[in-house]
């Protein structure tokens, strides 16, 4: 071969992603890393079957929303540090508590932590429901995030611990940067946020996906808001290559076909939610078509009872 067809083949090989290219005979350069520096952990959390993801580089790392508790906040800084480093920030996807009442714990052992949310009406979803809570006395297990007043001083500084992102990149410590997406309909949340790392084609996609858990379509979610959900799915699984990891907000990293089994939930609980004489028999009937999904106590329980509510005149 000449050296000019070498290095044709070299080339070629790299850009199919040909491994073997370094080892030919008379080749000289490596292919071209696709992932370099980029790399998730999955914390799994005990309670909600909720994740935070861990996303680090070669200087640092963030999380990806923190947790329904301190305790399993906790389990997703250790995680995070076992990449050498403290975290630098944490994103909450959308105002939900299995998503932001971990905050305060992760504050307490990182006291530069910045919590970072994509538009300010995400953030006004925290500070809403934090304080919807606190007045159902929810929080009491998590004092520290009681929101902070005259009568809680001891409670969470939301509106002054909460930064809204600038631009549409969140960046990393050494410099890879995942894509912002936060302009969804009111769907599984009234705001919510997603981010692509185009470097892993790795979608997190926060509750627009959940992996074999029952979905939350509880109070909050009208039928309107169902049928948004259904939409947008239906666009992420037609936005994203087929080969894409989908991270979901809830159950484990899976594939694209999450989104047209979270289209297809959505239509069975609502039809069921229409045709059954009481809750307790449209959760006997999801819980047969969906013997594998995980959480029915809460999620499901809590969406039948909004659905059923939603479907009388
Ligand atoms: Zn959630």
């Amino acid at each position: 071969m000449k050296p000019a067809t070498l290095l044709a083949t070299t080339l070629l090989l790299a850009a199919c992603g040909g491994a073997d290219a370094t080892t030919g005979a008379g080749a000289t350069a490596p292919a071209t890393p696709v992932a370099p520096h980029l790399h998730v952990d999955v914390y799994a959390a005990a309670e909600s079957n909720v994740n935070s993801y861990v996303v680090s580089d070669d200087a640092g790392a963030i999380l990806i929303d923190a947790t329904r508790n301190s305790a399993d906040a906790r389990g997703a800084l250790a995680l995070a540090r076992a990449t050498g480093h403290d975290p630098s920030l944490v994103f909450v996807t959308h105002g939900h508590p299995d998503h932001f009442l971990g905050l305060g714990a992760l504050r307490a052992e990182v006291p530069g932590l910045r919590i970072v949310v994509a538009t300010e009406a995400i953030k006004q979803d925290v500070i809403g429901f934090a304080t919807w809570m606190d007045g159902q006395g929810w929080l009491d297990g998590e004092p520290g995030m009681k929101p902070r007043s005259a009568a809680a001083p001891d409670g969470f500084d939301y509106a002054g611990a909460i930064e809204v992102l600038d631009g549409d990149h969140l960046v990393l410590p050494g410099g890879e940067a995942l894509e912002v997406r936060a302009d969804y309909p009111a769907a599984e949340a009234a705001h919510t946020s997603t981010l692509y790392a185009p470097q892993l084609g790795a979608l997190f996609a926060s509750d627009l996906a959940y992996h074999d858990v029952h979905l939350w379509l509880g109070v909050g979610v009208t039928r309107d808001a169902a049928a948004a959900w259904q939409q947008v799915a239906a666009q992420l699984a037609a936005a994203y290559p087929a080969t894409t990891t989908i991270y979901p907000g809830h159950g484990a990293p899976t594939d694209p076909g999450v989104f047209a089994a979270v289209r297809g939930y959505i239509d069975d609980l609502l039809a069921v939610a229409d045709a059954a004489a009481d809750d307790q028999a449209a959760i006997d009937a999801m819980v047969a078509k969906y013997p594998g999904y995980a959480n029915r106590d809460f999620l499901l329980t809590m969406s039948v009872a909004n659905q059923r509510q939603l479907a009388r005149p």
